[in-house]
């Protein structure tokens, strides 16, 4: 009785000030979400790394495919887009209009399927240069048949709210083609704003060329694998890392998967599962590419198979910590990472 007399004499109050408590509540819950979105780690001066996607194909409640966001210098870059991780990246208050670029380390599907909602939704929100997507040669073909795909929805865009609130030459994303010209070397290709970005080769054939990518930012120096089995170069390039985003498939645990959908009459997935084992790499091996390197720090993403209790968790980490002894981070959807300028 006495919280109703509270909340009577609440709106009493409002309707004192002039407020309408019907539209007071509504435009409180519509300013919550209009107002969310984190600008400020824009222009901070620190480098801001996201895990907006942690997760591998598969689908499961925890975790979205694999998609990072690395925002620094005013700059924001996703790389990769696993299916509904756009979703993830508005709900996580990340500030989409201010979206500069995409990069894609290949083109399986739980690494380009919301390239068309990335485009739409950085121009919804206000984005007002053309997005550029940055990754492997094929990557022209793949922007290509998003375009076409989406090419009645921006039509009909562009028809609707105007050419100037949707210019036609920022509505449609454009392929930058990345070629490293040295087999094991380093590619400089995006520097803007003191935030530079290196692509190096790695190897998950038949998906060839598979690229990692190495960012820096005043002193900071972030290295995101791919998918990839342990080659050298993964560890060449990821030298001296403040972290080190590693993918991670737990073999013996997808091994046990796969044997067990063979044995219980679902030999389809079975197969499907054993096939990953020779492309990825295991967590133990990317902590001795970590130790090897000297990174600082160790992150999983495209975390496979898809642990969600605490005993499949710890068996996915299991023996991580013998090979090195940085930091090792099993990552989540949402996580973040503030590094502070050195220099
Ligand atoms: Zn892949
Ligand atoms: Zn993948």
């Amino acid at each position: 009785m006495k919280i109703l007399k509270l909340i009577t004499l609440f709106l009493f109050s409002l309707t004192l000030f002039g407020c309408n408590p019907k539209t007071f509540f509504v435009e409180r819950e519509i300013e919550k979400n209009l107002g969310r979105f984190n600008y400020e780690m824009l222009k901070d001066g620190k480098l801001h790394v996201v895990l907006v996607g942690s997760g591998g194909p598969m689908n499961n409640p925890e975790r979205l495919p694999t998609s990072t966001a690395i925002i620094a210098g005013g700059e924001f870059i996703l790389v990769d887009l696993g299916a509904g991780t756009i979703r993830n990246a508005d709900l996580q208050n990340l500030p989409l209009k201010n979206l500069s670029a995409v990069f894609l380390t290949h083109f399986h599907s739980d690494h380009i399927s919301d390239l068309g909602e990335a485009n739409f939704w950085s121009l919804a929100m206000g984005r007002t240069k053309t997005l550029e997507v940055f990754g492997p040669v094929g990557t022209k073909d793949v922007v290509d048949g998003y375009n076409l795909a989406y090419k009645y929805d921006t039509s009909y865009r562009i028809a609707h709210h105007g050419a100037e609130f949707f210019p036609p030459e920022v509505c449609v994303p454009v392929a930058k083609t990345v070629r490293i010209a040295e087999a094991d070397g380093a590619e400089l290709f995006f520097n803007r704003n003191g935030l530079k970005a290196y692509a190096f080769r790695v190897d998950h054939s038949p998906a060839t060329p598979s690229y990692g990518y190495r960012f820096e930012y005043k002193g900071n120096v972030v290295v995101i694998s791919g998918d990839t089995k342990r080659i050298e170069n993964l560890t060449k390039h990821t030298k001296d890392a403040d972290i080190f985003i590693c993918e991670g498939v737990r073999m013996e645990l997808v091994k046990h998967v796969s044997d067990y959908a063979k044995k219980t009459g679902r030999p389809r997935i079975g197969k499907l599962l054993f096939d990953t084992l020779d492309y990825h790499i295991d967590p133990v091996d990317a902590g001795k590419v970590a130790k090897e390197a000297n990174a600082k720090k160790l992150v999983f993403n495209h975390i496979v198979p898809p642990v969600t209790n605490f005993l499949t968790k710890r068996m996915f980490l299991d023996g991580v910590d013998y090979v090195y002894d940085g930091d090792i981070v099993m990552g989540e959807d949402g996580m973040e990472f503030i590094l502070e300028p050195k220099q």
